[in-house]
């Protein structure tokens, strides 16, 4: 398989040549050729799969320039119960007939950016011991994606991860879980700033081209195109889980913000996998939800971004949605270059007035908003009726996903984080607190391991290259 860019600009490359990098040179976002196609003898053979199996499947279509009883190897020591909590890693559990949620947040962060990141983790070192290079990781955090990516990338060889984050402005319990990390290759960095300090110091050292080569500096952020392949995996797993035969179809709800999950979905739908609703759900912070409605794609900028309780969908600019988007205007790379040419100067683009906003219906497309009064109800609902407790997102998509699906097709909507992450907003809904999984009771107690930096550009460049010692 090859990648091509969603810009166009970009020579063919495998899939170990686009691994590490992020944005593609012509600034668009990697994507393959041509999607695998799955025939219906493929998928009936896939049924009986078991995670591990299925991952296998699915990845070597995708990875088909790293070997298969490495990819294999690879696969089999990420997805494992010691990780995942089940050899199912990604459970369902049924509500009602035809009503379930696919558990994704067993993973060591309890959000289901472990099971993509866990697999970079590996990924990532498996590639750097082939070339013998290291890489220093170097990424922004208000929550979930800097404990996954620590979670992922600790103890690996060739691989060190510096992670900014908001000093005191995190929760207590994101806080712990980051900071007790005691692995020599993990650095909190703790800014005295806001979210937007640390990931605008990320900017401007990655801009800085000579800093970045020197000291191989790079990401794992959500336009990570293994990210996504390895997500694509759990819609495959829950379609078999939900369902009898092959014959069925079935919705997913998804509680987005990058756009990086749903992407997923998008390209499980695109290899034959028999989806009927793709259902997109935001919270207060709506941009793609006000694009699928209504036409309009209107990134917002950080003022306008509301703090909510589902935090990990706070965002103002979908990175993801570029590949959607490429699909939607049949591939044309010049569409995508001009609609893009506003977006990166936040601005708005409009397909209301065009033949192309009907398709988003054609790709199984809906969107709906929830607030933070709808995802306490949602909550409350889904607890007294099914003795359930789900966490803020998740809530935001059963909101969405019971509000737009249709009566007689199976419901699957995706658990993207635990509620024990989220206890304030459980408080409210419940009266009570969330439980702890095992092996989390005491985390605040545990020893923290940070250093406390300004927001200074050099000062950060300096400590970095004294912890890599050159
Ligand atoms: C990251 C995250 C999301 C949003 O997922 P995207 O792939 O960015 O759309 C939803 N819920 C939780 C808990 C997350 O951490």
């Amino acid at each position: 398989m090859r990648y091509i860019s969603t810009r166009g600009g970009m020579p063919p490359k495998s899939f170990s040549e686009i691994l590490l990098s992020g944005l593609a040179p012509d600034g668009g976002l990697a994507i393959p050729e041509v999607y695998p196609k799955i025939g219906a003898d493929e998928l009936k053979t896939w049924r009986g799969l078991s995670y591990q199996s299925l991952a296998f499947e699915i990845l070597s279509r995708f990875a088909d320039d790293i070997p298969a009883e490495d990819l294999r190897a690879i696969i089999d020591r990420t997805y494992t119960r010691e990780i995942f909590g089940s050899d199912e890693i990604t459970p369902l559990k049924t509500l009602e007939p035809g009503f379930h949620i696919l558990a994704l947040s067993n993973g060591p962060t309890l959000a289901f950016k472990d099971i993509a990141m866990q697999l970079l983790g590996n990924l990532f070192e498996y590639t750097l011991g082939k070339s013998g290079e290291a890489l220093n990781i170097l990424g922004a955090t208000s929550g979930d994606t800097g404990s996954s990516a620590e979670y992922a990338m600790r103890g690996k060889q060739g691989i060190r991860v510096f992670m900014l984050s908001p000093y005191g402005k995190m929760s207590r319990f994101q806080t712990a879980q980051m900071f007790s990390l005691q692995d020599e290759n993990i650095f909190n960095i703790a800014i005295r700033g806001v979210f937007d300090d640390c990931q605008d110091i990320v900017k401007a050292v990655s801009h800085d081209h000579v800093f970045k080569q020197k000291h191989r500096i790079g990401t794992v952020n959500s336009i990570n195109w293994a990210r996504v392949v390895a997500q694509i995996v759990y819609y495959f797993k829950g379609y078999f889980a939900a369902t009898q035969s092959n014959d069925e179809q079935v919705s997913f709800a998804v509680p987005s913000g990058n756009f990086g999950n749903i992407c997923a979905g998008h390209v499980a739908r695109m290899m034959g996998l028999p989806i009927k609703q793709l259902i997109l759900a935001t919270n207060e912070n709506d941009v793609l939800d006000e694009f699928f409605r209504t036409g309009v794609y209107r990134p917002r900028s950080t003022s306008e971004t509301k703090h909510t309780s589902s935090p990990s969908m706070d965002i103002s600019r979908a990175s993801n949605f570029e590949r959607f988007i490429f699909d939607l205007t049949d591939r044309d790379a010049s569409k995508v270059v001009e609609l893009w040419s506003a977006v990166d100067k936040g601005q708005a683009f409009d397909l209301s007035v065009t033949p192309l906003f009907n398709r988003v219906r054609e790709f199984g497309f809906v969107s709906g908003s929830s607030s933070h009064a709808g995802r306490v109800e949602t909550i409350r609902e889904i607890f007294q009726k099914y003795q359930v407790l789900v966490d803020t997102h998740t809530a935001d998509g059963l909101k969405v996903g019971q509000a737009l699906r249709e009566q007689d097709v199976p419901l699957i909507c995706m658990e993207t984080a635990q509620p024990a992450k989220f206890s304030e907003s459980i408080q409210e809904a419940i009266g009570q607190e969330p439980p702890r999984p095992a092996g989390y009771e005491n985390l605040e107690e545990l020893p923290q391991r940070f250093v406390v930096k300004d927001v200074d550009v050099a000062a950060i460049k300096v400590y970095i290259s004294e912890q890599i010692g050159g």
